[in-house]
């Protein structure tokens, strides 16, 4: 029997990862580890400083008050200790997770500890718009899911998914696009006269670059980007060592 671990970022409660718990049902048995409550943006964050609180909601159903990442590390450590899961799904994330927000979301962090643990993982996000249904997504990470869980993923690897608010015309496979800083920090004045300021107030403006997970959703198609754990530039590296060559450094 196929064992599925479902966690996300917006929270146990959230609409996204029931609709997505149960597209993946039909595939095995789903096991849910989530916050219990928001935490999108928290990135990779691991509680180490207090003690975590582990919730038994339902059959196979726990709440967590910790981030994504500790979803991850309970569900598989302590939920599912008798046998890990095949397969680890984070979502169905309330807005898109595109080109450099990969980085802050916790979404994607959740399916990168899975990565980390050397499991097979999938982010999927809900790109928003008018009228959207979280239906599409979840018939999509049903799909991908099937797909990894018959051949997996390379080690240390992950599939973002970001679907559009209307329904996809298909998938695109995709790398991440660039995005262009508006007003990245509003500063305004608190109700007792203090500047306080706001990250993130400025929408989002996106460079119109072919190939990008942004083109994809744009044009209306879901988009899959295979994101790896391993961030070392190996361009950057080759030069770095080629230039010491020349460097006094003190050895
Ligand atoms: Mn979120």
């Amino acid at each position: 029997m196929v064992r599925i671990l479902v966690s996300n970022d917006d929270g146990y409660h959230s609409e996204g990862i029931h609709v997505l718990a149960d597209a993946l049902e039909v595939l095995g048995e789903v096991w849910v580890v989530a916050p219990d409550r928001e935490n999108s943006a928290v990135s990779h964050a691991l509680t180490l400083q207090r003690p975590l609180r582990l919730t038994r909601l339902a059959e196979r159903r726990y709440a967590v008050d910790g981030t994504p990442t500790d979803c991850v590390t309970l569900g598989i450590c302590t939920v599912m200790k008798d046998r890990p899961p095949d397969l680890v799904v984070s979502g169905i994330n309330f807005g898109a997770n595109m080109g450099d927000d990969v980085h802050y979301s916790g979404t994607v962090s959740a399916a990168f500890e899975a990565a980390i643990m050397g499991i097979p993982a999938i982010a999927v996000s809900q790109v928003l718009g008018e009228h959207f249904s979280f239906v599409p997504a979840a018939h999509m990470a049903r799909h991908l899911a099937l797909r990894v869980l018959a051949r997996g993923l390379p080690p240390g690897t992950l599939l973002n998914v970001n679907v559009p608010p209307q329904p996809p015309k298909g998938l695109r496979f995709t790398r991440l696009g660039k995005r262009r800083y508006t007003e990245g920090v509003v500063e305004d004045t608190d109700p007792r006269g203090r500047v306080c300021y706001w990250i993130g107030g400025g929408d989002p403006v996106w460079e119109r670059i072919p190939g990008t997970d942004f083109m994809a959703v744009a044009e209306g198609f879901a988009s899959v980007t295979p994101l790896q754990l391993d961030m070392t530039h190996e361009g950057l590296l080759r030069d770095l060592e080629a230039e010491a060559a020349s460097w006094d450094l003190p050895s």
